[in-house]
């Protein structure tokens, strides 16, 4: 009745109505989304994130509401909340500008900061506001910001900030600019201090913001739809007269070219970032929960000496046999999968994240393969471009500044070759996983569960220890393309298998691999359970071990396990 009443109401409103793509939390009981036009109740919004109940379109969250929303209640600090004004420039009309804002804010500035706990996770944390001055960076945003990130350095502990900003502060001009440099650089302190800093981008996170801090997290994720963009579309379109097409420099945009980690509705924001903040939290003597014993001598059995080479080239293919997905969600809890190169493309072709392990953080990456034709489009066949290998890299690199264990999955008929992939440096991305993995200063184990397919393989593999699986192949080429160039005829790809040397068997002798896992019956996901119950018994010895060594002493191990082949 009430709601009918209203309806009326708007109906009339109606021709009134205009879309925007700014929203604000509307005030009063009842008012219309400015996304969909429907009618909402206030109290609603509130209760649900400040989300159109209707549309699911994302209101901006006020900072201190933000803060309610992540922050444990009663563990928020505030820092530095009242900072003098000044006005760097004279800006003709800028303190009048600026009181007039903290009037109608009761905002002292752009930014909140402090430190809190999330789900007993210590942070600290800055979430910018758009009601002041778009939340642009003035002097006061920056100094705030720094201040925040250089304590958090002193205090080992996680950044976390909510970016949204217009870009700079015109009123301050080049004092703005340099505030992008003085953020970046605290940032890097902290960075090398071990510190993690996760960025969070919400709508919008444009200019200048873009171009210092809402970048440079190590994990950086958006809300839903969010602009996100250096250039914000209208200076696009003034600047060169360029239209922009629909859903460009939105969250799910810049995920799909690589800059984005994950994207994470509101409503999972705060368990997110607990989640992350508790698998970058240093086990106390992880090693003590292993058990280095009950692995077996990792020797191949009898019946794979007797299978026909062929056989099991056939094996490795099959699209029945367990996937690098497959064998995370058995081995791992807890995983995570973070996105993109952070250049240029997130490939579906690898997968790669953060899981658990007995309790222990690992960083857990692997070729992937589709299951049917559909997944394998967006897989790639398993093939790499140059993005996946630097995707994985990037996700090596985060694992040793934060001393996670490695592991990868190798299933890869090769690295992708075609134009694109040329073009962006197929060549230059394997080389470069293979000179920067061979130092990592944390342990790394490969295991083949399918095909190992030449340097698209290897890069993923330059490891202190390589498993295959019973039935995986690894090689310098397919045996067809073997044939084809030794003897001019692919067709005589099954001698060729008998006579490369591809068998688990055959590099477990070589001494190029370390185990071999067993499989009684070809791997599936009916035998998934006894497999899984085989590898985390020799992972547990692998890691009893790895994890008393010294960086130094990994890449050492590396180094020669190299050398002497
Ligand atoms: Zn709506």
């Amino acid at each position: 009745m009430l709601k009918n009443m209203f309806k009326k109401t708007y109906t009339l409103l109606d021709t009134k109505y205009k879309k925007t793509d700014e929203p604000s939390v509307p005030q009063g009981l009842w008012r219309r989304c400015n996304k969909c036009g429907q009618p909402i109740y206030v109290d609603d919004v509130k209760a649900n994130y400040y989300i159109c109940p209707k549309c699911h379109g994302y209101f901006r969250a006020h900072a201190y509401r933000r803060i309610e929303m992540t922050i444990d209640e009663g563990t928020f600090e505030e820092w530095n909340k009242e900072m003098p004004f000044e006005n760097p420039l004279k800006f003709p009309g800028y303190e009048k500008k600026v009181n007039a804002t903290k009037e109608k804010t009761k905002l002292n500035e752009a930014v909140v900061t402090g430190k809190g706990k999330i789900l007993g996770n210590d942070a600290v944390v800055a979430v910018c506001d758009a009601r002041f001055f778009m939340s642009s960076m003035g002097h006061i945003v920056g100094e705030k910001i720094t201040y925040a990130v250089e304590r958090a350095t002193a205090e080992k502990l996680p950044v976390i900030i909510f970016a949204c900003s217009g870009g700079a502060r015109m009123q301050e001009g080049i004092v703005s600019l340099m505030q992008m440099a003085k953020t970046s650089a605290a940032l890097k302190r902290h960075h090398e201090a071990g510190q993690l800093f996760i960025s969070v981008l919400t709508d919008p996170t444009t200019g200048g913001v873009t171009a210092s801090f809402a970048m440079l997290g190590d994990i950086i994720l958006a809300e839903p739809n969010a602009l996100i963009g250096f250039a914000g579309p209208r200076v696009i379109e003034q600047t060169i007269g360029q239209k922009l097409p629909e859903g460009f420099q939105r969250s799910e945009f810049l995920l799909e070219h690589g800059f984005v980690d994950k994207i994470v509705e509101r409503e999972h924001m705060k368990e997110t970032l607990a989640s992350i903040l508790a698998m970058h939290r240093k086990p106390e003597n992880a090693a003590a929960v292993l058990s280095a014993e009950g692995a077996g001598t990792g020797a191949p059995s009898k019946r794979a000496a007797q299978r026909d080479a062929w056989d099991t080239v056939q094996l490795s293919r099959n699209a029945d046999r367990p996937t690098a997905m497959d064998y995370i969600d058995a081995l791992f809890d807890n995983f995570m999968e973070f996105h993109g190169d952070r250049y240029f493309k997130d490939d579906g072709a690898v997968v790669g994240g953060i899981a658990t392990f007995k309790g222990i953080p690992v960083t857990v990456i692997g070729q992937q393969k589709g299951k049917n034709t559909k997944e394998n489009l967006k897989r790639n066949f398993g093939m790499p471009s140059p993005e996946g290998y630097r995707k994985a890299l990037r996700l090596m690199k985060q694992a040793e500044t934060f001393g996670r264990p490695v592991i990868c999955f190798v299933d890869t008929p090769g690295a992708f070759c075609g134009m694109e992939a040329e073009e962006r440096g197929q060549g230059e991305a394997i080389a470069r996983n293979l000179f920067e993995i061979s130092d990592l200063k944390v342990p790394v184990l490969s295991i083949v569960i399918g095909e190992g397919g030449s340097g698209g393989a290897l890069a993923m593999a330059v490891a202190n220890e390589v498993w295959m699986m019973e039935n995986a192949i690894y090689s310098v080429l397919s045996p067809e393309g073997f044939a084809s160039i030794l003897w001019k005829d692919s067709k005589k790809a099954p001698e060729a298998s008998r006579v490369m040397k591809i068998t688990a068997k055959d590099l477990y002798d070589l001494k190029i691999i370390e185990r071999v896992i067993v499989e009684d019956e070809p791997a599936s996901a009916n035998n998934m359970t006894v497999i899984a119950d085989e590898i985390r018994r020799g992972l547990e010895e692998f890691l009893a071990k790895r994890l008393s060594m010294t960086g130094e002493e990994l890449a050492a191990e590396r180094y020669e396990r190299f050398r002497r082949m």
